[in-house]
């Protein structure tokens, strides 16, 4: 049953978060990614009726529905931050963020853990991350905050399960907290993904230390770098270091269903090729 598993890609909502589900439509997504407000700035307007009908309007017509979709925040927040003027900041525009998503009817918000940038220990930095989710979940109805695995480059925390584990083990409500698994993350994070042996090993790591329950959606993504390089740069499936063969056992995996799994590629012009192939080693 190939259609249980939801795959595209992040793609531009420019002119409009209306837009997405149109672009996503264009290269054959059964989920997409976007931005909701521009990904590089912290103010934005603040969503129009319009712009909320015209997005759900759009999705309806393709056919995707709020699980199908995995919106990511802006970069510039930090949720983890060592200081107490900035981190508020970040939790400001966290909560905007998730609004922005409860208005669109969206249920999930996926977002890059945090950083302690040197200057607090992780330990702290892990329970300000939480404290920040615990703040946001609060205040919003309906979104479940999705933290992604990093490929620990700097002083950014999310590499190893470990971490991941600590986040949520400190969240309130673990109804409304999940995880999205970026492979080339995982891989530079030094979670081996080159053989089926490897992938069985890495995935069984997650399922111990944080669990499948979890697991609301991936970042297909091969990777530029060297295993364990903590350096993040995607590839094209099958063009990187991690090669092919974690894409066919990810679409073979019984938790990786009715979530959205979303490519990152470098090269969007491919991702129609991208999706149908990994389709058609779905099993
Ligand atoms: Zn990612
Ligand atoms: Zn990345």
């Amino acid at each position: 049953m190939t259609s249980q598993r939801w795959v595209g890609a992040h793609v531009s909502a420019q002119g409009g978060v209306a837009n997405a589900p149109l672009n996503a439509a264009k290269i054959g997504a059964t989920a997409f990614a976007l931005f909701t407000k521009n990904q590089r700035r912290w103010q934005a307007a603040p969503l129009q009726a319009a712009d909320i009908e015209a997005f759900q309007h759009n999705c309806q017509a393709h056919g995707y529905q709020a699980a199908q979709i995995l919106p990511h925040d802006s970069y510039l927040i930090n949720l983890g931050h060592p200081e107490p003027e900035l981190l508020a900041k970040s939790r400001e525009a966290f909560v905007d963020e998730m609004q922005r998503c409860e208005q669109l009817g969206l249920t999930l918000l996926n977002f890059h853990p945090g950083s302690h940038l040197r200057k607090i220990s992780e330990t702290l930095c892990l329970r300000n991350i939480s404290d920040s989710i615990n703040v946001a979940l609060e205040q919003t109805r309906g979104v479940t905050a999705v933290i992604e695995n990093t490929a620990g480059q700097g002083s950014n925390l999310g590499h190893q399960f470990e971490q991941l584990a600590q986040i949520i083990h400190h969240v309130e409500d673990k109804s409304r907290v999940g995880i999205c698994l970026d492979t080339c993350h995982m891989f530079a994070a030094g979670y081996d993904l080159t053989t089926t042996e490897a992938c069985q090993q890495s995935f069984a790591q997650f399922g111990d230390i944080v669990g499948f329950d979890y697991l609301k959606g991936m970042h297909l993504n091969d990777c530029k770098t060297a295993f364990a390089s903590r350096v993040d740069r995607h590839d094209s499936l099958g063009y990187g270091t991690i090669g092919k063969t974690a894409f066919e056992f990810i679409m073979q995996h019984p938790a990786t269903t009715e979530i959205p799994l979303i490519l990152e590629t470098v090269r969007p012009e491919i991702w129609p090729e991208e999706i149908t192939w990994l389709q058609s080693v779905s099993r």
